[in-house]
């Protein structure tokens, strides 16, 4: 691992760096205070809801997502599931950007089509977890850092 996957700057008059907690998609992690939380602002950017990576599904997971579907366990694991290496994950949609298979695309923002029973693994995501890596691709973050927009930014707009 070299050191700029493991540190970031804060912005300038605050301390010189902090390390940036190390994590896998499957790792347990303790949080770290970070000053960042106090200040980050989703963008909707949608980039932590493409690209490489998955979203493990917990029995709770799925029973809640199921149910604001109005759909079964099965039906729900059968449409929208499949099996990974520890148990089930969402599946990606069909693009080229392998997005989520619920990322939305609201004008240019990201949405989640079910928002309101979010697996955990999203809803705790950027404060309760974070891969190594976030600041290359997390739009908020990166504005808290006073840094410019991540190469893949914003998701395009429906014409
Ligand atoms: S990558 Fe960061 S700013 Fe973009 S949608 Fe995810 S949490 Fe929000």
């Amino acid at each position: 691992m070299s050191a700029p996957d493991l540190f970031v700057r804060l912005p300038s008059g605050k301390s010189p760096l902090i390390p940036v907690p190390s994590r896998t998609y499957h790792t347990p992690m303790t949080r770290p205070p970070w000053p960042y939380d106090r200040e980050f602002k989703c963008h909707r950017c949608g980039n932590c809801c493409r690209g490489d990576g998955y979203v493990d599904m917990t029995e709770s997971d799925i029973a809640r997502a199921a149910q604001v579907l109005a759909m079964t366990r099965q039906e729900f694991l059968l449409a929208y599931c499949q099996y990974g290496s520890d148990g089930y994950i969402l599946r990606d949609q069909e693009d080229e950007e392998q997005s989520c298979i619920f990322l939305t695309n609201d004008d240019g923002l990201a949405g989640c089509r079910i928002h309101e029973a979010k697996p955990e693994q999203c809803a705790t995501f950027p404060f309760g977890w974070r891969p190594r890596n976030v600041m290359q691709f997390c739009e908020g973050m990166r504005a808290v850092a006073r840094l410019p927009k991540p190469a893949r930014s914003s998701m395009t707009p429906k014409k």
